[in-house]
């Protein structure tokens, strides 16, 4: 049905606090099936869940759009 092979981006910044966040595999595919499948994202530096709104892809797209 879907075919198109879209890149599991694994990486995301988080824009406050300038920290780079890992997704796990099955995450990262989440956000490539849907990427308005979650409202949140837990950021290690920060230590808690913030918006994805915060956060932006290595390759500077925002997560989310
Ligand atoms: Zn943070």
């Amino acid at each position: 049905m879907d075919d198109f092979v879209r890149p599991v981006r694994s990486l995301a910044r988080h824009t406050p606090c300038d920290s780079i966040v890992a997704l796990g595999r099955s995450l990262a595919e989440d956000f490539a099936h849907d990427p308005r499948a979650m409202a949140t994202m837990f950021c290690v530096h920060c230590n808690r869940e913030r918006p994805v709104e915060e956060f932006s892809w290595a390759d500077g797209q925002a997560v989310g759009s």
